[in-house]
């Protein structure tokens, strides 16, 4: 191993479920045959890291957990079995952070649904620290002309909503309802729509989020928070007021999972992205039959959709907004976030 890599470094660690992240020093990893170790530079902040700090999900967390899944970096050591990533190479710490790649899933390009992962600040330890380790097969290709502080919310926010949006079935001149659209991943969602050649509608709460929404490109926004009958607001966006094409459903509330099916158009489809605590999907039969209703979930992505949704973005397409802060500073993302504040998405700079 290079002579340059500390034996000590910082992160925050969970010490404790539903307690605080403690900033501290923690030994290095050593890569495993068929690792990486990465340099983290930067990492993206997903709610996802705040579900696993709650313990709101019914998976249990590795105790004590680095988080972390959005993490931008360096390759600074390798496995003795890796053979196509290089040290000096940039790549990027995701949520699937390795799968067996034998099972009928991840040989048929599915291995989000492995039944084996190893899930980055989740089950195996993530990016909220400098050195992180990857499973070569798994890491994210980053060309080197990308920013890996405005790419590092692509590893998960993109990735997630790019490949929820392909899962709609949506084509270049419909109608999406983003919902939860001035969070981290509803600001990459309204971008990739646009890419993508669909109209996005943004649904969110408050005034900072209608405008960063309208910014990034929605054509309308409506607001959780004030509008009167979100449903015909939703409707009334669209042509012929028949509502949209599809719905992507990123909100950590259960409510407007239970609404969507009111305003979907005919024929529409409700993909599932945001996972809020003990949440159940509800909808009527009869109209789900009649108006012959698609609902799907929709879970990250595999390799092929993570190196397509980092093209978007290396061609330019995507700009979404975010604030750096120093990972010293995690835990105060957090309480922003477990307050809904955050319009775009917090990235941390492991160095400070
Ligand atoms: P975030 O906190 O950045 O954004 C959530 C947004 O939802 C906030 O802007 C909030 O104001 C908004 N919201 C809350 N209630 C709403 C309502 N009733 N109507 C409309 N908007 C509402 O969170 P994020 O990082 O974007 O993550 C969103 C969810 O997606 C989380 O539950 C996360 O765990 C999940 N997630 C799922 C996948 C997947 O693969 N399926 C991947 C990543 C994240
Ligand atoms: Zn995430």
């Amino acid at each position: 191993m290079a002579a340059q890599i500390p034996q000590e470094q910082w992160a925050q660690v969970l010490e404790q479920r539903g307690g605080n992240v403690v900033y501290k020093k923690i030994p290095v990893a050593k890569p495993g045959p068929d690792e990486v170790l990465v340099n983290v530079k930067y990492s993206g902040v997903c709610h996802t890291d705040l579900h696993a700090v709650k313990g709101d999900w019914p998976l249990a967390t590795k105790i004590p957990l680095v988080g972390g899944h959005e993490g931008a970096g360096v390759v600074v050591a390798l496995g003795d079995l890796v053979k196509d990533v290089k040290i000096g190479d940039h790549v990027g710490i995701k949520w699937l952070g390795g799968s067996c790649l034998s099972c009928s899933f991840c040989r048929t390009a599915n291995e989000p649904l492995c039944p084996t992962p190893d899930l980055s600040g989740y089950t195996v330890d993530g990016s909220f620290q400098q050195y992180a380790i990857g499973k070569a097969a798994h890491v994210a290709r980053i060309p080197k002309e990308c920013n890996l502080e405005a790419i590092a919310p692509v590893l998960c926010a993109g990735l997630t909503v790019y490949k929820g949006l392909k899962e709609s079935g949506a084509k270049p001149g419909e109608f999406v309802a983003i919902v939860g659209a001035g969070g981290g991943l509803g600001s990459m969602a309204i971008q990739y729509a646009r890419a993508m050649g669909l109209h996005p509608i943004a649904i969110d709460g408050g005034a900072e989020k209608e405008k960063m929404c309208k910014e990034l490109g929605a054509n309308t926004y409506v607001d959780f928070l004030s509008s009167k009958n979100i449903v015909e607001d939703v409707k009334a966006a669209t042509p012929e007021g028949y509502g949209p094409h599809a719905v992507l459903l990123l909100a950590v509330t259960e409510k407007p999972f239970q609404q969507a099916s009111e305003y979907v158009r005919p024929h529409g489809t409700i993909v599932c992205v945001g996972l809020p605590a003990n949440a159940y999907l509800k909808a009527p039969v009869f109209d789900t039959v009649t108006r012959m209703i698609n609902i799907k979930g929709s879970y990250v992505g595999n390799r092929q959709d993570t190196a397509e949704a980092i093209d978007f973005f290396a061609r330019g397409l995507i700009k979404a907004p975010y604030k750096v802060v120093g990972l010293s500073q995690l835990q105060e993302v957090f309480d922003l976030m477990s307050a809904n504040k955050i319009a775009g998405r917090y990235v941390v700079d492991t160095s400070k």
